[in-house]
């Protein structure tokens, strides 16, 4: 522990300029604070730079609490009822950027998400807020004496130096993605304080089948899904509580599911990565929002080959893969109602158990993070240290695919600055 008794350098240490960072001191510095944000990134928003393919899916149509997973599932409640999609419009106004919105409500930069790293960044600077890049946060040590009201509460080693704050706000996000910079220094610096951490595991990510997997060979191929997980609820249990069992929902409805070379990717296998942990199965629908019965049973289907009905329906290769020859060869007239069963459980109810997912390098997010039972869900700040606050993705917050996550690092960033 440090003692200093000088005034501090800053009001606030942002700790990473990613979207919820640069989200963060933007309005602490709108609100007068002294703010320095710190990255050890040449530049700031590299991550945020690269989503969305180059164009940032930054929010949706809809942002509810039910669009995220954690163990603490109304946390984000409060955070999010003050930062809605209409704040996002309002922001991309003010940033003159256009915004685009794609299938499912997805809104993205029509532009490039450079657009908006630029904005925030020239809005911080604009507001007086100081960035200090190429900088490796090392640690964060709180001050002794730190009882009068303008006497520094942290102390930041950095790799070029010390500083001190009243505030210290951890805004480093996840170790997914480390090719942009992403490190799990957050989870240090929560643990530091005596934060709990919820364990953490790569998500939005494809999953990797067993070798012997029986749809190995359909590389390249893609349709529409729909996926469940057994085993799980859809989210993380509390401690020493039970799963509560199989979502009744499906985690990915008619999303693109895509064969590749080591197991599934694509929208609806990212979107089950979510929620899938090791030694769960996932049971696939192959033909959503149809029943195999109503094809059975259509006018004229009677004399038609069963693989020639479902020609129309599933990819050749995969229903080669999925029905025994036999069975395909057979008029669907011919069926009788144990193949008519088998036939319905093979297309809706495929089951498959991934031996493990692409890992941190290929994935979106890391589900798990800070404990929220420790930060309050109006300011973000740490029920254990105050004047140490924590947003963006470093949080047990995970939002499913669609611009959720963005929108979460802004909506906390947002509450954070607001409470510097
Ligand atoms: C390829 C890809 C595409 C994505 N697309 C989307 C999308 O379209 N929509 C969506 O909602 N979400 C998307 N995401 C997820 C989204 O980018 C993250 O959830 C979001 O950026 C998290 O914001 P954050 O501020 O918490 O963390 P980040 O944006 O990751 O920022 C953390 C910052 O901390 C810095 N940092 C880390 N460690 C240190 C250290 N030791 N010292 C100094 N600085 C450090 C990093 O350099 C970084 O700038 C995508 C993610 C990836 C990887």
């Amino acid at each position: 522990m440090s003692t200093l008794f000088s005034r501090p350098d800053y009001d606030a240490l942002i700790l990473g300029a990613g979207a919820s960072g640069l989200y963060c001191a933007m309005t602490a510095a709108e609100r007068g604070r002294r703010a320095l944000l710190i990255d050890h990134a040449a530049k700031p928003g590299c991550k945020l730079s690269i989503t969305g393919g180059g164009k940032c899916n930054l929010s949706n149509r809809s942002v509810t609490p039910g669009d995220y997973v954690g163990e603490n599932p109304d946390f984000c409640r409060s955070a999010l009822s003050r930062f809605t999609p209409e704040h996002i419009a309002e922001l991309a106004r003010t940033a003159g950027i256009t915004l685009e919105e794609r299938e499912h409500g997805q809104l993205f930069c029509a532009r490039s998400a450079r657009d908006l790293v630029r904005f925030l960044v020239s809005r911080c600077a604009a507001q007086g807020c100081l960035m200090a890049l190429d900088e490796k946060i090392l640690a964060v040590e709180p001050v002794a004496n730190a009882g009068a009201e303008d006497s520094p509460r942290f102390c930041l080693r950095t790799s070029k130096g010390r500083y001190t704050a009243r505030n210290v706000v951890v805004a480093t996000g996840s170790p997914a993605w480390p090719q942009v910079g992403a490190s799990g220094i957050g989870y240090e610096l929560a643990r530091s304080f005596g934060h709990r951490i919820v364990p953490i595991r790569p998500a939005l990510c494809g999953l990797v089948m067993p070798q012997d997997w029986g749809l190995s060979g359909l590389s390249g191929i893609s349709l529409p899904a729909d996926i469940r997980v057994e085993g799980r609820a859809g989210r993380s249990p509390a401690p020493g509580k039970k799963d509560k069992g199989a979502p009744r929902l499906p985690v990915a409805e008619s999303l693109a599911l895509l064969f590749t070379h080591r197991g599934i990717s694509g929208p609806a296998a990212l979107q089950a990565s979510l929620h899938w942990r090791k030694g769960d199965a996932l049971l696939i629908n192959f033909l959503p929002g149809l029943r195999t019965e109503d094809l059975l049973n259509a006018p004229g289907a009677g004399k038609t080959l069963c693989r020639n009905l479902l020609r129309g329906h599933v990819p050749e290769r995969l229903c080669a893969a999925l029905i025994p020859d036999a069975l395909g060869r057979k008029k669907t007239a011919e069926l009788s109602r144990a193949e008519r069963t088998l036939l319905a459980e093979l297309l809706h109810c495929h089951r498959l158990v991934p031996s493990g997912t692409e890992g941190f390098s290929r994935a979106e997010i890391a589900a798990g993070g800070v404990c929220t039972r420790e930060i309050s869900s109006r300011s973000m700040e740490s029920l254990r240290a105050p004047g140490l606050f924590f947003c963006g993705e470093v949080l047990d917050v995970s939002g499913r695919l669609g611009g959720y996550n963005l929108h979460w690092a802004f909506a906390s960033g947002k509450a954070a600055g607001e409470a510097l």
